[in-house]
């Protein structure tokens, strides 16, 4: 294989433990779509890849939208005649409403309730909330401690801001040696909270970081960005460029215990979904695969009719279908460094197939090639030190007509990418194939 970003090159124990270690150290900070805590986020990205930070200012409009303004919070709380914070932003960012207004005032119970957020469900958590374009202000908290209040005038405080400024947003380009970009791209909006969208922040800057040691084909661009206003400002800024995305992938929820869930492009048959559904195939575990629907990430914009990139989502389980999706409940003991890790690896294992999936033509295709005079047919049977089998070649020398990709062959013959690739790889080393597409930089 030309290009190997495969799992054997990588520490997969050391690289989990790492992915979780970095979202420890960004979970306590308050991010929002907008403001202080999301540009400290990014800064702590930059200190493991280069990245560029983009400032748009507030107003500018996106299409459809309108750059919001810059939300900033220090502090928040609720407390009783006696003075003690019954609701306290310091504990747990996931109290305040993201994006609530500025207030200082006294409220009976009875009107404070009309701010309060709760699961009744789940006592004992705190639910997430956001009011990002309707001006308003609220707490969450535990059911518990809701039912603990008693008839008082409570003293409420939220010291935000909520101004004309900036939405940030970091981005980190790799060249490749070939046209054509790989989308990778995730949303860093959310305070408090691990499995979404921590897991995904991490995953991005490992395999930034991984992809930037390896030769590449494709050039990739990596995207932290608020979920939403996020890839429609990147979109509509960068609306010129983007006829050369070939492939993209949406990261999120890819650090819980559960199986791993491919959400398919709008396209649904482009190479990247054929691709994510071989990888999961020859996995060896359990996942499942499911259509593209115009909700959950950011998939929704890269894949509307103007756009309609084919960009997939690869995660674990999908929001809303675990309980603490949302919650304080998705924390750091909710992601484990193996899902994590084994999410690393399927997504290096996606890019390897990408990298490596190309059309060729037999230049023998007149009967087969006679094998043993150039040293192929002892391979018969399989041999352990080329990594494929005298099988995994004839298919490789009776499909490569022009019109079917490596990957086509793969799926066909049954076969394991890797072994596909490595057969046209000894082929084409003996000058039985050669390759349909020009191999340069050129631009499509
Ligand atoms: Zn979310």
């Amino acid at each position: 294989m030309s290009v190997e970003f495969a799992a054997h090159v990588i520490d997969q124990e050391l690289v989990g433990r790492q992915m979780h270690e970095f979202a420890r150290n960004l979970y306590p900070l308050c991010r929002s779509i907008t403001g202080a805590g999301f540009r400290e986020t990014l800064s702590r990205v930059s200190g493991h890849i280069p990245l560029q930070i983009h400032e748009v200012p507030t107003g500018t409009k996106v299409f459809d939208w309108n750059v919001p303004k810059e939300w900033n919070i220090r502090d928040a709380y609720v407390k009783n005649s006696m003075g003690e914070r019954v609701i306290d932003f310091r504990e747990s960012n996931l109290h305040v409403v993201s994006y609530s207004v500025p207030v200082r005032a006294t409220l009976s119970l009875p009107e404070l309730k009309k701010h309060l957020f709760t699961l009744p469900e789940h006592p004992d958590w705190i639910p997430y909330r956001t009011s990002y374009y309707q001006e308003t202000w609220g707490f969450c908290l535990r059911h518990r401690d809701l039912l603990n209040m008693r008839d008082d005038l409570y003293e409420v405080c939220i010291d935000s801001s909520l101004e004309p400024g900036h939405l940030t947003y970091g981005e980190y380009y790799l060249p490749g040696s070939e046209g054509g970009e790989v989308l990778i791209s995730c949303h860093a909006c959310h305070p408090s909270l691990c499995n979404d969208n921590l897991s995904g922040m991490a995953l991005v800057t490992f395999l930034a970081k991984h992809l930037s040691t390896r030769p590449r084909r494709y050039s990739y661009r990596f995207l932290f960005i608020p979920g939403t206003i996020g890839s429609i400002t990147w979109l509509c800024l960068n609306e010129s460029g983007v006829y050369r995305i070939r492939h993209g992938l949406v990261v999120a929820c890819v650090g819980d215990r559960g199986k791993t869930t491919y959400k398919k492009s709008r396209q649904g048959d482009a190479e990247i979904d054929r691709a994510v559904a071989h990888v999961l195939k020859h996995s060896g575990q359990d996942y499942e695969i499911i259509d593209f629907f115009p909700y959950g990430y950011d998939e929704r914009q890269y894949g509307s009719p103007g756009f309609d990139l084919p960009v997939g989502c690869l995660m674990r389980t999908p929001h809303g279908q675990y309980p603490q999706y949302h919650t304080s409940a998705d924390d750091l003991d909710f992601v484990s460094p193996e899902s994590l890790a084994d999410s690393f690896k399927k997504y290096l294992a996606v890019l390897q197939v990408l990298e490596n999936n190309r059309t060729y033509v037999n230049l023998n295709p007149k009967c087969e090639p006679q094998l043993g005079k150039r040293g192929l047919y002892r391979l018969m049977g399989g041999d352990r030190d080329t990594g494929f089998d005298q099988m995994a070649m004839l298919w490789v020398l009776n499909l490569s007509d022009g019109s079917h990709s490596l990957l086509d062959i793969a799926d066909r013959s049954g076969y394991e990418f890797t072994m596909i690739g490595n057969a046209a790889k000894a082929l084409r080393e003996h000058q039985l194939l050669r390759l349909t597409e020009v191999e340069s930089t050129g631009e499509r």
